[in-house]
């Protein structure tokens, strides 16, 4: 028998706990209307009742780990939008990230596309690692300075295909050679309430370092000590989402010893926030870990939950401006933050909000969903874009780097005069008084 073969006949081995969700299902479908591939295909195994079927089916051994069954299962963008639906509390996450992590990349004998290899490459040896990123990012920052990154991004993007092509064009236009760390402490101002650590992010403090800066001032503002420390390493999130389950354990127990001594861990990055509060459910198997990060991850908050917390008195600036508000998946879905960022926005003076259709679907950006489902991801930013342009604003406002590289660059692509903020920059705007960038 081939090694393809007898890989495809074993049934998959998932944990009691994980096989337990799948069991919890009742497939009363009230999942399915919010599942943006469901959304978009209206096919049952595209959506979370289908897929918790197959995964069923792979650990009962009923199935086999066929390139369409492994095709069902990777678009599914682990957005978790069924999970705030599901009235039996099935957590669909920790099944669909096992289940990829224990299929592994093999067992379908499809070779793997060398735009495929790069993407791979990018996202688990580049992205992760900052100064490695910054390195990698350099030519395509002097390309943009001499004006010839249009020309160089389109002729690579023709050579290598639609995920290198989607690479270049998230790239934000806009970027100093070598972003600078800050300090590694910021005092509070006036009584200390608390001291705050901050995961800066890895892809968030390259390319976002500006907001966490932003952060971190309106944090001393309310009263907050900030450390930054350089020790810290990515939250894990990509590697976890890609099914690479032990280095996204080494990247959690590193971080774990890094932030162990703070009041809270702050993140303004959904993705990052929502890998941080599961450090407990991912080392939790881990006899010297799993107390530790248990506890870490119970001290993570979003800044938007933090601030909230800290109950700011209203800012003195306003904000001039009509702008709607996406809820990123790992915020809303994820970490169950929607009122904090919207009741932070309300005191903003000037500020009119208008709701958003559909504002807690998908873009599309999922992680690195964007850069390996690159049609469908494009399909539900375009949903998004359409529904922006449906409340008459040009602002979107997220609390979430990927949703805001996704957003920002369809919209361009298309032609749309939409820009995309966090939550930060608008707060930042009205405390210091300050133009909103
Ligand atoms: S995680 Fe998102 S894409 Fe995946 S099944 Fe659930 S709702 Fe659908
Ligand atoms: S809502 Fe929950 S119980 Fe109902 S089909 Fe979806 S996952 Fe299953």
């Amino acid at each position: 028998m081939s090694q393809i073969a007898e890989q495809s006949n074993r049934a998959l081995e998932l944990s009691a706990e994980t096989y337990r969700q799948a069991q919890l299902c009742v497939h009363c479908g009230l999942c399915m209307p919010v599942c943006p591939t469901y959304l978009l295909e209206g096919l049952e195994p595209d959506s979370p009742r289908g897929r918790i079927h197959l995964m069923k089916g792979l650990a009962d051994g009923r199935i086999e780990a066929t390139e369409t069954v492994r095709g069902h299962l990777d678009m599914c963008l682990d957005c978790r939008a069924c999970e705030t639906a599901c009235p039996s509390g099935v957590v669909y996450h920790e099944l669909i990230e096992e289940t990829r992590a224990k299929l592994g990349d093999g067992g379908t004998g499809k070779r793997r596309t060398f735009g495929r290899w790069l993407v791979d490459f990018v996202c688990f040896r580049i992205m992760p690692y900052p100064w490695r990123l910054k390195l990698a990012l350099a030519p395509a920052r002097v390309l943009q300075k001499v004006g010839l990154w249009g020309i160089v991004s389109g002729l690579a993007r023709r050579v290598l295909g639609e995920q290198i092509g989607k690479m270049q064009q998230m790239l934000p236009r806009k970027g100093g050679f070598w972003p600078t760390h800050g300090a590694e402490r910021y005092e509070a101002e006036g009584p200390r309430k608390m001291t705050v650590g901050m995961m800066a992010g890895c892809v968030g403090s390259v390319m976002f370092g500006e907001t966490n800066r932003k952060a971190i001032r309106l944090l001393q503002r309310m009263g907050c000590e900030v450390v930054v420390p350089r020790e810290q390493v990515c939250c894990g999130a990509i590697h976890h989402h890609g099914g690479k389950v032990e280095k996204a354990k080494a990247f959690a127990r590193h971080n774990v010893e890094v932030f162990e001594n703070v009041d809270v861990v702050v993140s303004t990055i959904a993705g990052c926030g929502a890998m941080l509060k599961e450090y407990g459910h991912l080392l939790g198997e881990d006899e010297e870990w799993a107390e530790r990060a248990e506890r870490v991850g119970g001290m993570v908050m979003d800044v938007s939950e933090l601030m909230a917390t800290l109950e700011p008195e209203e800012p003195e600036y306003g904000v001039e401006m009509k702008a709607t508000y996406h809820d990123a998946c790992h915020l809303a879905h994820g970490q169950g933050v929607r009122s904090e960022p919207r009741a932070l926005l309300g005191m903003v003076k000037g500020l009119e909000m208008v709701g958003l259709r559909e504002s807690d679907t998908c873009c599309g950006a999922a992680g690195t969903y964007n850069l390996t489902q690159v049609e469908t991801a494009k399909r539900l930013a375009n949903r998004k874009i359409g529904n922006i342009e449906k409340t008459g604003c040009e602002v979107c406002i997220t609390g979430n780097v990927g949703c805001a590289m996704q957003i920002q660059s369809e919209a361009e692509g298309m032609g749309k005069k939409i820009k995309v903020l966090h939550p930060v920059d608008v707060l930042y705007a009205a405390y210091f008084g300050e133009e909103v960038c």
